[in-house]
């Protein structure tokens, strides 16, 4: 499933030596750790998989929400004869779907990082620390920045993540850079 499913597809392809792979955007989380109101299918091509098995790939299931959106739609709209799902994670207390392969059951919700969502992760990270502790401070240094991220969240991204990151919310107008520190805009 675009986005998050990409990669782990790709790789099933490999190991499973299958040779078609489609992409259906099934989208829930608009931003990292913040749930949109409703699931929604963004492009509805239409396909015919009549005759075949599909497996649906997913990096995790949380709510759950996006996964059973797209499973009906392709049962519904692209017919194969089976779908089956697999995931890397599935977090089972809040999960309203248990994928049939999974590698990770999680017991108590977390926001995984995965390589394939690191930059747009740590900018929204940075973006929400910032707009908290930005109501006592306005001026922040990168190394300011990458202290407090991992202070709140315990993760190291690297410092080509932090500065691409911040050049990001800089080009997006939420900071501006004067020498080497960062304001906040109002
Ligand atoms: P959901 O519909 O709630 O099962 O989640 C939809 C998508 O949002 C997942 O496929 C992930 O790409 C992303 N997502 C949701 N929850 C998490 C999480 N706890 N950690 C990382 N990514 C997540």
């Amino acid at each position: 499933m675009a986005r998050g499913g990409y990669i782990p597809a790709r790789l099933l392809c490999d190991f499973l030596n299958v040779e078609n792979l489609l992409s259906i955007q099934s989208q829930h989380w608009t931003e990292a750790a913040k749930v949109a109101e409703k699931a929604l299918i963004k492009f509805k091509y239409n396909v015919d998989l009549s005759g075949m098995n599909a497996l649906l790939v997913d990096d995790i299931v949380d709510t759950g929400e996006s996964l059973i959106l797209a499973k009906n739609f392709i049962i519904g709209e692209w017919k194969p004869n089976d779908v089956k799902i697999a995931t890397l994670q599935w977090i089972s207390p809040v999960a309203k779907l248990k994928p049939d392969f999974y590698l990770i059951e999680v017991k108590e919700w977390y926001w995984f990082q995965y390589p394939w969502t690191r930059l747009e992760d740590t900018y929204q990270f940075i973006k929400r620390l910032l707009s908290e502790e930005g109501l006592s401070k306005r001026e922040w240094t990168l190394e300011e920045i990458i202290a407090k991220f991992k202070e709140l969240y315990g993760v190291d991204v690297g410092l080509n993540y932090f500065k691409d990151a911040a050049d990001l919310l800089v080009e997006n107008s939420f900071l501006i850079r004067s020498d080497n520190k960062y304001l906040i805009k109002s």
